[in-house]
């Protein structure tokens, strides 16, 4: 059974979910806008998950100003670069691909061995590092704002993702953070979007090859990311937030915030 057939019904408020995400993003196309070919200063975070392919489909579909990155760490499955093959022959809006710094991975790897995520958490965070937070920094470099594809209902760690979060140094706007597991599949499906076919095989989370297993039925999204850590250890870091040294909490605030809100880089 596919992961449409399995998962596509939309919620009574897909309709107003879906308004919200098409709303937020035009806000931040125009907030954000480029002028005299400098690059808008916002863009899109995508792992070409079923979200972030769902977001890229709105921007494109609404023709915004807002470019799209890849991390392409590596480690990723064939099925996704595939996919990530496609997505930037298909995609209207500028698709940038970062890779890590080939040095850095080399040694490494040389060092502590391909699979150096199995043995500790301090080299499962020190290989996602290398191989995604440098290469996320460079993407994000001067940029106000960055979108992703959070969902409040993808785990316990975000339940309280907020549509437009304006308590980190840049601000981040999760256009689908109100929407279900059932919404997404149903924007899927009706706009005919091309998806990771590993979503057919029960990976509703997809990350890195090593990092990244299918889930039984009843089991938390994420609980095939970094299957073999506690619960509270598995973010790869590109949202975690920390203030003066410690994690700080998500403020929630309304999409008119995108309006005034005070952004430091
Ligand atoms: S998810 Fe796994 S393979 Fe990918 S960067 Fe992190 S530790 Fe490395």
């Amino acid at each position: 059974m596919s992961a449409i057939e399995l998962n596509a019904r939309a919620s009574r408020d897909y309709t107003l979910h879906l308004s919200e995400a098409q709303g937020v993003l035009a806000q931040a196309a125009a907030q954000y806008a480029g002028a005299d070919g400098v690059a808008a200063r916002v863009t899109q975070a995508s792992s070409l998950g079923a979200e972030d392919v769902i977001i890229s489909h709105i921007i494109n579909s609404l023709k915004l100003d807002i470019g799209i990155f890849v991390l392409e760490t590596g480690r990723l499955h064939k099925q996704t670069l595939d996919l990530l093959d496609q997505f930037k022959a298909d995609s209207r809006a500028l698709v940038i691909v970062y890779k890590p710094v080939e040095e850095a991975v080399i040694q490494f790897v040389a060092k502590e061995g391909a699979d150096a995520m199995y043995k500790s958490i301090d080299l499962r965070k020190a290989c996602c590092g290398i191989r995604k937070m440098e290469p996320l920094e460079r993407a994000l470099k001067g940029k106000e704002a960055w979108i992703t594809g959070l969902r409040r209902e993808q785990s316990g760690a975000r339940a309280e993702v907020p549509l437009v979060d304006v308590s980190d140094k840049r601000v981040k706007i999760n256009p689908l953070s109100n929407w279900t597991w059932g919404d997404v599949w149903h924007y899927i499906k009706e706009n005919k979007v091309a998806y990771n076919p590993l979503h057919d095989t029960f990976f509703p989370s997809i990350g890195c090859e090593p990092c990244t297993r299918a889930i039984s039925m009843g089991e938390d999204f994420r609980s095939g990311r970094w299957w073999w850590e506690d619960e509270a250890a598995k973010e790869c870091g590109l949202h975690v937030k920390h203030v003066d040294g410690s994690l700080s909490v998500s403020e929630s605030v309304p999409v008119s915030a995108l309006t005034t809100a005070k952004v430091s880089v």
